[in-house]
């Protein structure tokens, strides 16, 4: 088999095993591409709002400044909402941890494969250790406990270990 063309004839057939990698090289880089992209529009759906009487975000994620006057790195999304009011799962998943600390307060913390989903300062909980939720299940009720001045939901999502700004997967969750 031979490829012409105005400069002359190639022979084809030495390069087959070149374009072979080519394709396969090309066809490997792309296929995770389009697997996360497939997997991710419909995963998003699934997930569920963690609050249900939605007052408004009193603190975003990122740096800010901390109580010390010293910036500090805020690892979740502030959500206020009535004291009392319920608090749900985002996603189905284990209940890894319970917190009882002066910083969370008290406070759950939900594992779904990759992820990692942490609900602060609520007024209880009424979670086990090793228990299994689903989207969308109250899991507690809003409160004031640990370092908070106010009624309101502190949630963070961890992927793989790193803090993720819940913001654009609610995002995320919304284009989908
Ligand atoms: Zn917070």
């Amino acid at each position: 088999m031979a490829l012409c063309m105005p400069l002359g004839c190639f022979e084809l057939r030495p390069l087959f095993p070149l374009i072979r990698f080519l394709v396969a090289i090309t066809a490997i880089a792309l296929a995770p591409l389009v697997t996360v992209g497939a997997v991710a529009e419909s995963l998003w759906q699934s997930g569920v709002f963690p609050i249900v009487q939605f007052e408004g975000y009193s603190s975003h994620f990122g740096r800010r400044l901390g109580i010390s006057g010293n910036e500090e790195l805020h690892t979740g999304l502030d959500i206020a909402a009535p004291l009392g009011s319920p608090v749900l799962s985002w996603w189905s998943g284990e209940v890894v941890e319970i917190i009882d600390d002066s910083i969370c307060g008290l406070g759950v913390v939900i594992v779904s494969g990759d992820y990692e989903h942490i609900y602060c300062h609520l007024q209880q909980q009424f979670l086990h250790r090793g228990q299994k939720v689903r989207g969308g299940q109250p899991i507690g009720r809003v409160g004031v406990t640990g370092r908070t001045s106010g009624p309101h939901l502190h949630w963070g999502i961890r992927y793989r270990g790193r803090w993720l700004d819940p913001g654009l997967i609610l995002r995320e969750m919304v284009k989908s």
